[in-house]
C-alpha cells in the first residue's frame, strides 16, 4: 500500500472512532476485561459492521486482509482514543484454533458467532494444582456412546460468568503420558451440570470464576481434532494468547495519558510533575523499552503472516509486554499520589453516586496496577516464559 493510500486508511479509521466511540463507551472501556456484556457488544458490532474486527484472520474465514502497519494503525488508534477491548477469547483464542483444526460443522458453527460478537467465550485451561504444569490437568472425559461425560473443576476462568461456551482441556487417557492424554472440547455453558463460582480479585473486581463440571454431557461432535492430540491445539492457542498480552497499543495509550497527567499534578517541590527530572526519566526510560518492544512486535506479526503461528519468540514479546505495562500503571500511581488512596469499587465500576475525592484519572489508578500484577502470571506466568526460551529458542 503506498503511503497516500495508508494516510488515507488512517484517516477512515479516525472517523470511524469518532463516529462510533461514544463518551460512555469510552468510560466503560476503563473496565477491562469488567466491561459489561451490553457495552463490550456494542463496540463489537461496530467494528464487525465496518468489517474490520478480525485483522489476524486469513481472508477466507473473515479477515480483513490488511497490511502489518494497516493492522498497527487501527491497533494503536483505537487503543489510543481509548476503545474497549474486544475479548480474545473467541477472536485471539478459540476462533484461530477452530479454522485451523476443526471440522467444517463446527467452522460453520462457531465461526460466524465469534465474528460479530454475539456468542462469548471463556478459556477452560486452569485446574487447582495445574497451572504452570497445565499437562497435570484432571478434569475427566470419558467416552458414552456419542457423548463424553466430564467431570472436573476448572479455575481462574476469566469471563465465565458471562460467557455462553468454554473452550476445555479435559484428560481422555488416564494412562499415557501427561501431555499424549488431552482433548480440547467446545462446551455450552448451559449444558446441566456446569456451575459457576464468583472469585473477587486484588483490584476489587469481579473478572474471575471457578468452574465445575458434574456429568456434563457434551457431544463427541464438539471435540476439537483428534481425541488425546488436544495439546498441540493448547499449544497453538497459547502462543497467540502470549502475543497479545504484550499489548502493546494499550502501553502506548498509558504513556500518553501519564504525559497528561505529569503536566496536571506538582511534584512535591513547588512545580509541575512534568518539569520533575528524576520522574521524566523513568517516564523516558520506559518509553524506550516500549519502542523496542513495537519492533518485537512487527517480527512476531510478521511471522504470523508468514506461518500462521507467532512460534517462541511470542514469550519474550509476553515477558517485556507485561513488565512495560506494570511499570507503567506503577508510575501512574506515583504521579496520581494521594489521589490513589481511596479505593472505592462502586466508583471504580461507575456505580457511585458521590463524586471521586481526585481526578478522574485517579479513581482506578490502584486498580488497575493491582490488576496488571497479572498480565505476568495469565497466559502461562513469566518465569514459565523464560524456560520456553532456555529451551526452544536458546537451546539450553
Ligand atoms: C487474572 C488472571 C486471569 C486468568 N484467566 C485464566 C483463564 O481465563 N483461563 C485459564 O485457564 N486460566 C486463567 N488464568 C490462570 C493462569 O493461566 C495461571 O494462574 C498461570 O498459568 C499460573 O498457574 P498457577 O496459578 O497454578 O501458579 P503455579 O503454577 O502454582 O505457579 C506458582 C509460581 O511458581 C512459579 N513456577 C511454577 N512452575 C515453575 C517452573 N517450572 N519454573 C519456574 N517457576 C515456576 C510460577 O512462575 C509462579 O510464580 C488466569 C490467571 C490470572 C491471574
Amino acid at each position: 500500500m503506498t503511503s497516500s493510500n495508508l494516510s488515507a486508511f488512517e484517516t477512515e479509521v479516525h472517523n470511524f472512532i469518532d463516529e462510533h466511540l461514544t463518551p460512555d463507551l469510552n468510560k466503560a472501556a476503563s473496565l477491562g476485561f469488567g466491561i459489561s456484556r451490553a457495552d463490550g457488544e456494542r463496540w463489537h458490532k461496530a467494528v464487525y459492521n465496518q468489517g474490520w474486527i478480525a485483522p489476524d484472520w486469513p481472508v477466507e474465514h473473515g479477515g480483513t486482509g490488511w497490511s502489518l502497519r494497516q493492522k498497527q494503525i487501527f491497533s494503536n488508534a483505537t487503543a489510543l482514543a481509548g476503545a474497549p477491548m474486544i475479548m480474545p477469547f473467541g477472536l485471539d483464542m478459540v476462533g484461530p484454533v477452530i479454522y485451523t483444526f476443526g471440522t467444517d460443522e463446527q467452522k460453520t458453527t462457531h465461526l460466524p458467532k465469534i465474528l460479530d460478537g454475539s456468542v462469548w467465550w471463556c478459556q477452560g485451561y486452569s485446574e487447582p494444582g495445574s497451572g504452570s504444569d497445565l499437562a497435570s490437568l484432571k478434569t475427566a472425559a470419558v467416552r458414552d456412546g456419542d457423548d463424553y461425560v466430564v467431570n472436573g473443576q476448572k479455575i481462574w476462568t476469566t469471563n465465565a460468568h458471562k460467557a455462553d461456551w468454554i473452550f476445555a482441556l479435559v484428560r481422555t487417557d488416564t494412562k499415557a503420558k501427561p501431555q499424549s492424554g488431552i482433548s480440547f472440547l467446545l462446551i455450552d455453558m448451559k449444558t446441566p451440570g456446569v456451575e459457576v463460582k464468583p472469585i473477587v480479585s486484588i483490584d476489587g473486581m469481579h473478572h474471575l470464576n471457578q468452574v465445575f463440571f458434574s456429568d456434563v454431557r457434551v457431544p463427541v461432535s464438539n471435540r476439537v481434532g483428534d481425541e488425546n492430540m488436544g495439546w498441540t491445539y493448547a499449544k497453538f492457542l497459547l502462543a497467540n494468547e502470549r502475543a497479545g498480552i504484550a499489548n502493546v497499543a494499550h502501553s502506548e495509550r498509558l504513556v500518553s495519558a501519564l504525559m497528561e497527567i505529569s503536566q496536571a499534578e506538582q511534584d512535591g517541590f513547588g512545580g509541575a510533575l512534568a518539569d520533575n527530572k528524576a520522574f521524566m526519566a523513568e517516564v523516558a526510560n520506559i518509553e524506550v523499552q516500549l519502542q523496542a518492544l513495537k519492533a518485537l512486535e512487527a517480527r512476531v506479526v510478521a511471522a504470523v503472516e508468514q506461518t500462521g503461528n507467532p512460534g517462541d519468540e511470542a514469550s519474550m514479546l509476553k515477558i517485556v509486554g507485561s513488565q512495560v505495562q506494570q511499570t507503567l500503571e506503577a508510575l501512574r500511581v506515583e504521579a496520581v499520589a494521594n489521589y490513589s488512596l481511596p479505593f472505592d469499587t462502586d466508583l471504580i465500576r461507575g456505580e457511585s453516586n458521590l463524586p471521586a475525592p481526585g481526578p478522574d484519572y485517579a479513581v482506578s489508578a490502584v486498580s488497575d496496577m493491582n490488576f496488571g500484577r497479572a498480565s505476568s502470571i495469565y497466559g502461562g506466568s513469566n518465569e514459565i516464559q523464560r524456560n520456553v526460551i532456555a529451551k526452544a529458542v536458546l537451546g539450553l
